[in-house]
């Protein structure tokens, strides 16, 4: 009982961490870990308070780490949608910054000095690299293809093969976005096989649409058959293509080997509505982006359903400035596209180099390892991507016992773990993650 009256006051350990913390989080952090050690002494579990101030310390940088953080994605999975999918340049993060600090002319025309569109910012920049008709931008590509489905085929009948009625994550099927957005769905084919004559025996007068998905997050391979665009398109009838993805590039023209369809080859052929994501393969912030006829866009954007769906400026601030990088053909500035494109010799040098930085650090075995890293986020599934991994083992560590520590890092380090080794993949990592994981490993030591 003794002890319980040695516990110090909240007001007078107060005075000590008010001096370098923000009082209301010194004063919480306090009283939560006094009633925690008050209990401890009374049940009988503690008999002396020498660890109070490392206690009190501890609590505070609890409390002031924000839950939302920085992570080191070491897993090489580039558009890794656990880990905030894709990263953004500093073109773009200077341009959402500036236009969060300040007013901006979202909606007024300077020009007239009258009302303007928040859409004008992203049209003329996507009608001219796309050669669409018309465009319009949403929150995120689920949002899209609610809005053209519920837009365009609400209370009719949607045509779509059971070989593309996917789920993507996140509990995104389309049969029940289908539902949801007032479309009647009919699916025709096999898992398989689909073929025209199947769209053709499946459409009546009461179908409104016919509409292909992509299938982003899975490849088929063998018995396989499926309708090419240009002979859906034979059928008369509005398509919709949910791209998924999305890129506006022909990413084969990067040396990415790859059927990912674009933006553009979608337009050339003619199909009426395409969509897809801004965060995807575009590399740029959440968003959907919809694409195609001048007049179903048209019905699109009038449709209520935009205004719950709108884009936020500090996303039409992304998306415009990761649009005008691709406009003059900065590729290289867009991390995405960088990482995806990355020479294997560029990774072996970088592995080799953060190897030569955690050389020190002597409960660690390390290794250069060969693997494959791949693009993730529902793009472009069977593609493998030849790279680079420092290979570790900790000497009194278990692998897993070693994955949780770094999970539990300054920053935080989410890698792979292949056999009884845990793999740093070099592809997602920038030179600032190099930095700090040396910085994170040198911490474990002590
Ligand atoms: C990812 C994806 C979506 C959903 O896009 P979000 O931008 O995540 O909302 C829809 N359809 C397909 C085919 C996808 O790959």
């Amino acid at each position: 009982m003794n002890l319980l009256r040695q516990i110090p006051q909240v007001s007078k350990l107060l005075e000590i961490y008010r001096k370098k913390y923000p009082e209301g989080l010194a004063k919480r952090a306090i009283k939560e870990v006094l009633q925690r050690v008050r209990e401890e002494v009374k049940e009988g579990r503690r008999e002396h308070l020498e660890d109070l101030t490392e206690l009190i310390e501890k609590r505070i940088r609890e409390l002031s780490t924000t839950s939302l953080r920085r992570v080191i994605n070491a897993t090489g999975v580039v558009i890794n949608t656990n880990l905030g999918r894709s990263v953004m340049s500093k073109e773009v993060a200077e341009f959402i910054k500036e236009i969060a600090l300040h007013y901006s002319n979202l909606e007024y025309d300077l020009e007239g000095g009258g009302r303007g569109s928040r859409l004008s910012h992203l049209e003329e920049l996507l009608l001219e690299m796309t050669g669409a008709e018309g465009v319009h931008v949403v929150n995120n590509n689920a949002g899209a293809v609610y809005l053209v489905l519920n837009t365009l085929a609400f209370g009719k009948e949607v045509v779509v093969s059971r070989g593309e009625l996917v789920e993507i994550g996140g509990s995104f099927r389309i049969p029940d976005i289908m539902r949801a957005s007032g479309a009647r769905l009919v699916e025709v084919g096999t898992t398989n096989r689909t073929r025209l004559s199947d769209y053709e025996r499946a459409i009546s007068p009461e179908t409104a649409l016919l509409m292909k998905v992509h299938r982003s997050n899975f490849y088929m391979e063998g018995f396989v058959e499926e309708v090419r665009v240009e002979e859906l398109l034979s059928l008369e009838l509005p398509l919709y293509y949910d791209l998924g993805s999305g890129s506006l590039l022909n990413l084969r023209e990067l040396g990415i080997r790859t059927q990912e369809p674009s933006f553009v080859e979608c337009i050339k052929k003619g199909i009426p509505v395409v969509s897809g994501s801004g965060d995807k393969l575009l590399g740029g912030p959440q968003a959907g982006i919809i694409l195609g006829k001048g007049e179903l866009i048209l019905k699109m954007k009038k449709n209520p359903m935009s205004r719950a769906l709108r884009v936020d400026k500090l996303t039409l601030a992304g998306l415009e400035m990761t649009l005008r990088l691709y406009r003059e053909g900065e590729y290289e500035k867009i991390p995405t596209l960088r990482m995806l494109t990355q020479k294997t010799d560029e990774l072996k040098k970088r592995a080799r180099k953060l190897i030569r930085k955690l050389r020190d650090v002597k409960s660690l075995e390390l290794f250069l390892i060969r693997d494959f890293s791949r693009c993730g986020g529902g793009a472009m599934p069977e593609l493998l991507l030849e790279t680079y991994c420092v290979g570790l083992r900790h000497k009194r560590l278990s692998t897993p016992e070693l994955e949780r520590l770094l999970r539990k890092g300054e920053p935080p380090v989410v890698a792979r773990i292949r056999e009884d080794m845990l793999l740093l993949d070099m592809r997602t990592l920038t030179e600032e993650d190099l930095r700090d994981l040396a910085k994170v490993f040198i911490k474990l030591e002590d």
